[in-house]
């Protein structure tokens, strides 16, 4: 495999930044994702005929795409990497056909991780009943396919996602019964007014709203239980609380997240530093790591605007140009971020949800009260093999981390599981094997 010059891993908004930005500059560029097409979690491809006008002419995506096309990047779908290497400069990347999985080894120059964000999920009675969805993922499973016309819904949990996800649900039939904010009103109030600086997340926040206008947004409120239906086959109702008194929200599904927490998985096996859960950059989007840039939500979780002008000064970067005159707008940008962190940090209540019953490592189907007593990560996998299933606790990590402030305690490759298969189709594991 050629060496590419610019190897971009991700290829959400930042990542088609970056790819184009260092495309267009004259770099070769090799961009690779997980999922077969590019576009990431906000412009993910619809297989279904698209309804949400949000997504189906999103002008910004289109544009974007297309730039993407015209640069000359060559782009690799269904290519999930689970390993890096800045020491050989490769990164090892599945990639699943029709004879079985491979894995392949992509050599680079440079190396720009766009790895986006995840949502945190954090454990409750009931979470892990049919009907419970995270809210991003039933966005994602409705641009599949799935339908909720006519299904009653409660969306929960805390950020902007949440609007943004029961907007998308009421534009393709569901009723959207609630929206339930963890974050109280008083906390929102001062991070709206500060949208007036923002005029094109105004006119976002406004057209959700005109898409929810008959369903309530109940701010300082949270779940504190799912109830199943009487047939087992979804929900009957969610239990609502303001910490005063709860009640009963009959519902179909419900749909729920607390914010996003960013995949760093990459860049902690390279090395780079951490600044608290993100990766620390410089100006340039580089990372502690000689030629090993970061961008989009890894560095901080900051919207679709942020991700493309950090990608795109990524881009210029690797391709030695100019990006004095992109400072400013990321520097709004990271703004927005850090107001949008402190408008949606997590309330301390938040930690009493789950009780001795509730799963907590739904791999590994570990309940919250065998964490009772552990003293940490390492004594916790030995004892419960918490957080040692196929997700390798992707979800479970950041709820622990939030419950009982337990920091995860190392990244190793892979970063998530891969066929053995795989690893012997790859042709340095077979030069190890014939050389024993
Ligand atoms: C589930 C979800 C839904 C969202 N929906 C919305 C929405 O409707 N509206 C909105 O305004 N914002 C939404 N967001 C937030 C939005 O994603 C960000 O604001 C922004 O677009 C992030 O861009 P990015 O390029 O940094 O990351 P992403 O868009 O997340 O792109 C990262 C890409 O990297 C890929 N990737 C990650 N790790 C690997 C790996 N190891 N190997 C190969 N590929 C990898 C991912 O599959 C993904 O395609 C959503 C976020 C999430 C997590």
């Amino acid at each position: 495999m050629t060496r590419a010059q610019v190897l971009v891993v991700g290829a959400g908004p930042a990542g088609i930044a970056a790819a184009t930005a260092a495309a267009e500059n004259g770099c070769s560029v090799l961009l690779l994702d997980d999922n077969h097409s590019a576009g990431g979690q906000i412009w993910r491809a619809a297989t279904v005929h698209e309804r949400s006008s949000a997504a189906g002419k999103d002008t910004a995506k289109n544009l974007a795409l297309d730039r993407l096309r015209q640069s000359g990047a060559q782009v690799l779908g269904g290519r999930a990497v689970f390993n890096a290497d800045a020491v050989t400069g490769t990164v090892q990347a599945l990639r699943e056909s029709e004879l079985g999985s491979v894995a392949e080894t992509l050599p680079f120059e440079k190396l720009i991780l766009a790895t986006g964000a995840r949502e945190r999920f954090l454990p409750f009675p009931g979470w892990t009943l049919p009907g419970v969805f995270g809210a991003g993922g039933l966005q994602a499973l409705v641009r599949g396919g799935f339908p909720v016309a006519g299904k009653r819904v409660v969306v929960a949990g805390t950020g902007p996602l949440l609007l943004a996800v029961a907007a998308h649900l009421a534009e393709d039939g569901a009723r959207v019964a609630s929206v339930v904010e963890q974050a109280p009103l008083a906390r929102l109030l001062p991070f709206a007014a500060s949208l007036w600086s923002s005029p094109a997340k105004l006119v976002q926040g406004a057209g959700y709203g005109t898409r929810l206008w008959n369903s309530p947004y109940r701010t300082g409120c949270w779940v504190t239980e799912a109830i199943p239906a009487s047939d087992g086959r979804g929900l009957r109702a969610v239990r609502i609380t303001d910490g005063r008194s709860s009640w009963d929200e009959p519902c179909d599904l419900l749909a729920y997240g607390y914010h996003l927490v960013p995949n760093t998985e990459l860049a902690q096996l390279l090395g780079c530093t951490l600044r608290g859960s993100f990766v620390e950059v410089d100006a340039t989007q580089r990372t502690s790591q000689p030629n090993v840039y970061c961008a989009g939500e890894p560095t901080g979780i900051a919207g679709l605007d942020a991700a493309l002008v950090q990608g795109e000064i990524a881009g210029l970067a690797c391709a030695g140009r100019p990006i004095g005159h992109l400072f400013e707008r990321a520097a709004r940008e990271r703004g927005f971020g850090e107001r949008l962190e402190k408008a949606f940090a997590l309330r301390a209540e938040l930690r009493s949800l789950p009780c001795e019953q509730t799963i907590v490592c739904r791999c590994e189907d570990v309940a919250f009260g065998r964490l009772r007593g552990r003293t940490g990560w390492t004594d916790t996998k030995l004892q419960t093999r918490c957080g040692m299933g196929p997700c390798q606790g992707r979800i479970c990590g950041p709820a622990i981390e939030f419950l009982l402030g337990w920091k995860p305690v190392s990244v190793r490759q892979p970063i998530f599981p891969v066929p053995l298969q795989a690893l012997c189709s790859h042709p340095e594991s077979e030069a190890l094997a014939l050389n024993k």
